[in-house]
């Protein structure tokens, strides 16, 4: 007789997310070995907010060769800039309704992808594990409750 292991935590999750652009010239697959290996974080940097236009940018960070884009998908429009920090952040969006669909570090270049939270179809089920700059959260932005964050940094 073989054991069983009992322990559910070391049970690999394996998890096909699709995601696209709002107007879905870019679609993309998300092919997860296992759902622990996506890390969806919030962060509160000035950065985030201007990139994303919003109070915070939402990003579920995979291993890169979990992402791709469909045979079938338009081509990304790359953004680089200075990340403030003196090291370039690079964005992919669609050239034509502008949405932002990932984005990555030059230290990260070849290793992960930081997918934009909102571009995947069913989002829900990747949620949140952790926050970034804290110190510059919106006076009125709650913070994620309970053991979603597991972590909260700066
Ligand atoms: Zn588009
Ligand atoms: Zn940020």
């Amino acid at each position: 007789m073989t054991d069983i292991n009992p322990d559910h935590d070391a049970i690999k999750q394996p998890l096909r997310l699709t995601g696209a652009c709002y107007c879905r010239h870019l679609t993309y697959l998300l092919k997860l070995e296992d759902s622990k290996d996506a890390k969806t974080t919030l962060c509160h940097c000035a950065n985030c907010k201007r990139a994303f236009g919003g109070a915070f940018g939402l990003t579920t960070k995979v291993p890169i060769q979990a992402f791709r884009y469909d045979a079938g998908s338009g081509k990304p429009t790359i953004h680089a800039a200075d990340n403030g920090m003196g090291s370039t952040i690079y964005r992919e969006f669609c050239s034509k309704c502008g949405s932002h669909i990932c984005e990555y570090g030059e230290q990260a270049k070849y290793i992960f992808r930081s997918v934009m939270f909102g571009s995947l179809d069913e989002p829900s089920a990747l949620p949140p594990k952790g926050e970034w700059f804290c110190s510059q959260r919106e006076d009125w932005m709650p913070v994620i409750p309970g053991k979603l964050a597991q972590f909260r940094k700066q």
